[in-house]
């Protein structure tokens, strides 16, 4: 199967109907004067978004993987949603976010809890010797940090400080994770520092992710042409070598549990987004846990698995998928029949809904000591860290 197109234009397949492949393809009509209906995205869920998902219903309960905290040097996120209309086409997406923002600005009064009390405005707790390894990480080579972690560069101290308490809980890092990764953060985020302790500059869409953002891309997109297969797999790629590298020929799918291929011509694109933070995820109940599924579950960490087998140009997934205990995340929702808990958290923060945040709760004294005590006997434990936003 081939893609007929009806203009000069190539095909473009974006295997993945995550946001990285929506906004691709918003940007390839907008910007690249691609037709949208040369666009075909390939989707394995029934449901566009990926790890952007929110769903339920107040009688049934509200379920969401995770919840997105922006900030304004999100360029790319408001260039691309300056040109997408809410459904009402009221104003663009850009413009409702801003708005909001204005409206309801971050500003946390207990971002931080330790031994159980609230501390207001944390200073960071750090020595010089912190203060001086940061540094030498902002500017040490990527290739000079190796695969160390972020345990091999910091002393002990160094994760009993109420700036890593911070810092791990806003981006979800734990000790033993990539000492590169703390460093890419660090590089990104460092205008943001300032404001950790009150979460200040943080910025939200209006409604959850796949309402604010998805939904409205998809009907933009949908408006464009863009054809959308769901249901559909993508299990491996076609690789030719040519004298300039590689070149995909075909798609292999697994469509509604037929299998396919596409054939890609010479003039067309394949884009593909390896790798998922949600992907083989599950979901708990009130009365089950959730199941650790293996990498098998969904096709995104085997299909980058078969590109990369032998070519070592298309990444190292076995980094990931060979570490499944260090780098696994578990989140949950609640959702509340009556306000009780939700008053008693706006009392003890101080915080009006909305206006808060990530809230860390710090371990205690004692738990700090086990934990120094742990790894001087080599083992490294992960300290007591709530609502991971990243
Ligand atoms: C709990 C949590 C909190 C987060 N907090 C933040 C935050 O505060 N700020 C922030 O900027 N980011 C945050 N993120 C990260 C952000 O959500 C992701 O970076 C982003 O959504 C990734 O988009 P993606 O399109 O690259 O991948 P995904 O959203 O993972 O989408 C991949 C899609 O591809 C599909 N797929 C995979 N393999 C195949 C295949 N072989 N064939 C067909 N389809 C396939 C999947 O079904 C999925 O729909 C958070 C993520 C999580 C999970």
């Amino acid at each position: 199967m081939s893609k007929q197109t009806s203009s000069d234009n190539d095909a473009i397949y974006l295997v993945g109907g995550g946001i990285a492949s929506l906004a691709a393809a918003a940007f390839l009509i907008r910007d690249a004067d691609i037709p949208g209906h040369n666009i075909t995205i390939l989707e394995e869920s029934t449901k566009l978004g990926g790890s952007l998902d929110a769903a339920g219903s107040a009688a049934d309960g509200y379920v969401m993987r995770g919840g997105r905290m922006i900030e304004s040097k999100y360029l790319c996120t408001f260039d691309l949603f300056s040109s997408i209309p809410t459904l009402d086409e009221s104003k663009t997406v850009t413009q409702e976010i801003f708005d909001w923002n204005e409206t309801m600005k971050t500003s946390s009064k207990s971002r931080l809890f330790r031994d159980g009390h609230q501390v207001d405005a944390p200073k960071f707790g750090l020595s010089e010797k912190h203060v001086l390894t940061i540094e030498r990480l902002e500017l040490e080579p990527e290739g000079m940090l190796g695969r160390s972690s972020i345990a091999d560069q910091f002393d002990g101290s160094f994760f009993q400080t109420d700036f890593w308490y911070m810092w791990c809980t806003i981006f979800a890092f734990q000790p033993w994770h990539s000492a590169v990764e703390f460093k890419r953060y660090l590089g990104r985020f460092t205008h943001m520092v300032s404001g950790f302790n009150t979460l200040s500059g943080i910025m939200r869409t209006v409604y959850n992710q796949y309402d604010s953002m998805v939904r409205r891309l998809q009907k933009w997109l949908e408006a464009r042409g863009v054809e959308f297969q769901m249901n559909t797999r993508v299990t491996d790629l076609g690789f030719q070598r040519n004298s300039e590298g590689y070149t995909v020929d075909r798609i292999l799918c697994d469509r509604d549990d037929h299998k396919e291929q596409i054939a890609v011509a010479e003039k067309d694109f394949v884009m593909v987004t390896v790798g998922s933070m949600t992907e083989c995820s599950s979901l708990g109940s009130m009365d089950s846990a959730p199941v650790l599924n293996g990498k098998s579950i969904g096709c995104s960490w085997n299909l980058w698995e078969k590109i990369a087998a032998g070519q070592p140009q298309f990444g190292r997934p076995g980094n990931f998928t060979a570490h499944i205990d260090e780098s696994k995340w578990e989140s949950f929702t609640t959702t509340l029949h009556d306000p009780t808990f939700f008053q008693l958290i706006r009392d003890l923060t101080g915080n009006v809904p909305g206006e808060g945040g990530l809230i860390a709760v710090g371990g205690t004294g004692v738990e700090a000591r086990e934990s120094r005590e742990a790894e001087s006997n080599g083992i490294v434990r992960p300290r007591s860290a709530t609502q991971a936003g990243d």
